[in-house]
């Protein structure tokens, strides 16, 4: 790669971000005066060097911001559109069922089908509803210390779980530390983080027979997009069942890659398995299924009913709004209607376009980078082959290209955001959209060559 292009096209692609096409100016200066750092949400700042697109309105594949521009739209909000935005059957839903109320903190007929689709879908007997991916591994991890009595959680360098406080460590040089500012020093004393794709590790770290729970992907999708290499799940299941750990699969982004998820795909067998983001088409869901044996712990407490500030005896789950009946008007719709055997056939082959396409321009324009895919979603790593661990993809990570990469995307009329690069198609997404990404990106891979 030539560097003195590539700076020189950073430098060009901010002035016609900036300059050029005026991005939702009155919403950013506005912003600033209610919200920290101009954004709702204080770590979008972080995500880009330039500021913030105002979303508008988005249908199928495209979305467009508050001043008239149209992307296709390759991040699908972290893989959570991947219905498709204003999907139809979504749609009539969630207005049908705001219209008859969405919120009675009693259960809807909509939440028994949507528990059986799941159920049907990943093979998992026992279901329960939260607002969020990250509050369904949050009330995973309680079940599983529950269940085995142990506090200790083993998860892979570079995973992303959500904000639950017990997943929220790095590891520095063998040591556990706190991931970010605001999380007790404590957390770290009941995490251990091992490297992706190695058993040695992984055994080690229950070997001393105090974890309750490895939670992981089947493919890990937050730090590039990691493949398992042969026997690597084999391996887990087996070293968890002998060390008397449970196995908790997160499926929320690799729902996206499979109708049934990896862990149907790939014949995994976990204690409870986590899905979330684009199971109710972009309304707020979260949910986690369990083995029969695993539900156990749910059982009625023993104590009777419970009252705030009296120690009580029952795994601590919950919220007012969980399971509420919007969610669940739309994950049926969604499941049902959007998510369908069909819809996955197609999200599998645009992917392999994708793919294809990818590395069609990468290699005409000689660049040593790779490219790894499964079903919807790909990733192209800046590196000669795809690493097998979160070490191998920091070190092949180049967070300036990305950012340019972003920019020139953008400037193109493609979204491809995130921290990790990397297109998702949605349900929703065509042939000629996956060209139009290819085209950018392949202007890109030869501009800078
Ligand atoms: N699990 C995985 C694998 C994720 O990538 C994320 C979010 N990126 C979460 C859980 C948490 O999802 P949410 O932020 O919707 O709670």
């Amino acid at each position: 790669m030539d560097l003195a292009k590539v700076e020189a096209l950073a430098a060009a692609e901010a002035k016609w971000f900036r300059d050029g096409r005026p991005r939702s100016m009155e919403a950013t200066s506005r912003a600033v005066e209610t919200m920290p750092r101009g954004v709702p949400v204080s770590w979008m700042d972080e995500l880009y060097d330039h500021p913030p697109l105002w979303v508008s309105h988005g249908t199928g594949s495209r979305f467009w911001d508050l001043d008239g521009h149209e992307y296709v739209d390759m991040y699908i909000a972290d893989m959570s559109a991947f219905c498709g935005h204003a999907a139809a059957p979504v749609v009539r839903a969630v207005c049908e069922r705001v219209a008859a109320g969405s919120q009675f903190l009693l259960p809807s007929q909509d939440a028994l089908i949507v528990a059986e689709a799941l159920a049907q879908r990943y093979g998992m007997a026992k279901w329960q509803f939260t607002l969020s991916a990250t509050q369904a591994n949050t009330e995973v991890v309680r079940i599983a210390r529950v269940r085995t009595g142990r506090q200790k959680v083993v998860v892979f360098d570079g995973k992303y779980h959500g904000h639950l406080e017990p997943t929220l460590g790095i590891v520095e040089d063998g040591r556990v530390l706190p991931e970010y500012t605001g999380l007790p020093a404590e957390i770290t004393a009941h995490l251990r983080i091992v490297p992706f794709n190695d058993l040695d590790a992984v055994e080690r770290a229950l070997a001393p027979g105090d974890v309750a729970l490895l939670l992981t992907e089947p493919a890990m999708t937050n730090a590039g997009f990691l493949l398992p290499g042969p026997g690597f799940h084999d391996g887990l299941r087996e070293l968890t069942r002998r060390h008397g750990t449970l196995l908790a699969i997160d499926e929320t982004h690799t729902l996206v890659t499979a109708h049934s998820g990896l862990t149907t795909e790939w014949g995994l067998e976990p204690d409870l398995l986590t899905v979330g983001k684009s199971i109710a088409g972009g309304v707020p869901l979260g949910a986690y299924g369990m083995t029969d044996e695993v539900a156990e712990v749910l059982r009625p407490p023993a104590g009777g009913a419970a009252v705030s500030g009296i120690a009580y005896d029952e795994v601590a789950t919950g919220g007012t709004l969980f399971a509420n009946a919007l969610s669940m008007a739309a994950a049926r719709a969604a499941l049902t209607e959007v998510l369908t055997p069909e819809a996955f056939i197609n999200t599998a082959r645009l992917g392999h376009q994708l793919a294809a396409g990818l590395r069609a321009g990468i290699d005409r324009a000689g660049l040593p980078w790779s490219v790894n895919v499964h079903g919807s979603h790909a990733f192209y790593f800046f590196s000669p082959e795809p690493p097998r661990d979160a070490r191998g993809a920091r070190d092949a990570d180049d967070p300036g290209l990305r950012a340019l990469i972003r920019l020139f995307l953008a400037n193109r009329g493609v979204w491809e955001s995130g921290w990790w690069l990397g297109p998702t198609v949605s349900v929703a997404h065509t042939s000629q959209d996956v060209a139009a990404y290819l085209d950018a990106i392949g202007e890109f891979t030869q501009a800078v060559a």
